[in-house]
C-alpha cells in the first residue's frame, strides 16, 4: 500500500468523546443540515468486524448488500482495525462467507506499520497476537527500535507488556496498530481490544502512541487515494462510533453511517462528536441509504 507523504502528521486528532455539556450535533437528521448540498457519493469505505461479520459468522444480508454496492458502480475499500489475524486469513474468512474481495481492496494497520518501519529504518519490538507475526516477516534489521502493539489477546502477559514498556522508556518509537476499546467477540460478548493496553503503556511511559489504523486520517487517505476518490465524495460504514464514524468525519469524509450491529450499544452515537450522519440498522440498510443518495436521483427527492 502507498502511504500519503504526510502520514505521520495525520493521525493525531483523538478527541472523539464529546466533552460533557457540549451539544450533540445530529448530522443529517438535523433539519439544519441539507445533505444534498454537501455530498455526491462516489466511494464507500467499509469496516469488517461488526459490519460484515461477527467472529466467523457473516451477518444477515451482508453478502447481497455488498453486491448491490458493486453493481451500482461505487468504488469500495475495506478498512479493518482487527489485528488478531493476518491479512491472508481475513481474505480467506471472507471467501468462506462467499464474499470475494481483492487484496488491494483491504487495508490493514499491519501494512501501514511495515511501511513506516521500513521508511524510518526501525526494527520492531512486536507486542501482537502470535497469528499476526507472519505479516511482519522479512523486515530489514536496524539498530533503532519501534514498539508495535496490536490486539495481542492472551499474549498480553505482564512480561510482554513490561518488555514493551522498557523499550519505550529506552526511547523506542511507539506505534499502535489500533486503539479500539473493545470488540464484539465470537462468543457474543464484548472483549477488550488493543486500546486498553495502549493506554496502559502510554500511562506508564508518559509517551503517546502513534495510531496507525482508524481513526488515523492517513489510513483513510491511503484507501481513498487507491480509488482516486475525494474524501468529501466518500461514505464510511462502521459499528464503532469513535474509530469508524468520528474518525472518518474528522478525516474529511462526506458522510459516516453507524450500524446497529457488532459492538454497537444503544446511544453510542450520542457519546461522540462529530456524530454519525445517520444511524441505520445494519449493512443492508446502510447500502440502501447510500443508493438512495447516489446516482441520478434529484437532490431532495431521496431524503428519508
Ligand atoms: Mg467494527
Amino acid at each position: 500500500m502507498q502511504l500519503p507523504n504526510n502520514f505521520a502528521s495525520m493521525g493525531e486528532s483523538r478527541a472523539w468523546h464529546r466533552p460533557p455539556g457540549q451539544a450533540y450535533r445530529g448530522g443529517f437528521d438535523d433539519p439544519a443540515v441539507a445533505w444534498h448540498d454537501q455530498v455526491m457519493i462516489r466511494g464507500v469505505l467499509l469496516d469488517l468486524s461488526g459490519v460484515i461479520y461477527v467472529g466467523t459468522h457473516v451477518l444477515p444480508g451482508a453478502k447481497d448488500a455488498l453486491s448491490r454496492l458493486r453493481d451500482a458502480g461505487l468504488a469500495i475499500r475495506f478498512l479493518t482495525n482487527s489485528t488478531r489475524v493476518p491479512k491472508k486469513d481475513i481474505l480467506a474468512r471472507l471467501r468462506q462467507m462467499g464474499i470475494v474481495i481483492a487484496g488491494e481492496e483491504l487495508f490493514t494497520p499491519a501494512e501501514v506499520a511495515r511501511e513506516l518501519l521500513a521508511h524510518r529504518k526501525r526494527s520492531p519490538h512486536l507486542l501482537i497476537h502470535p497469528d499476526l507475526m507472519e505479516d511482519f516477516q522479512g523486515l530489514a534489521a536496524h539498530a533503532a527500535r519501534a514498539v508495535v502493539i496490536g490486539d495481542a489477546g492472551p499474549a498480553f502477559t505482564f512480561e510482554a507488556l513490561n518488555a514493551a514498556f522498557r523499550e519505550l522508556v529506552a526511547g523506542a518509537d511507539f506505534l499502535a496498530l489500533a486503539s479500539n476499546r473493545y470488540f464484539r467477540d465470537d462468543d457474543g460478548g464484548l472483549s477488550l481490544d488493543a486500546g486498553a493496553f495502549v493506554a496502559a503503556l502510554e500511562f506508564a511511559s508518559r509517551r503517546r502512541a502513534e495510531i496507525l489504523g482508524k481513526p488515523s486520517a492517513g489510513f483513510f487517505a491511503a484507501a481513498l487515494a487507491s480509488m482516486s476518490c475525494d474524501a468529501a465524495d466518500a461514505v464510511m460504514i462502521g459499528d464503532d462510533a469513535e474509530m469508524d464514524v468520528s474518525g472518518a468525519l474528522v478525516a474529511g469524509l462526506g458522510c459516516a453511517l453507524l450500524v446497529r450491529t457488532g459492538k454497537y450499544l444503544p446511544g453510542a452515537e450520542k457519546d461522540v462528536d462529530p456524530g454519525p450522519t445517520a444511524v441505520v440498522d445494519d449493512l443492508p440498510a446502510a447500502v440502501q441509504w447510500i443508493l438512495d443518495r447516489s446516482g441520478q436521483a434529484s437532490p431532495g427527492a431521496a431524503r428519508a
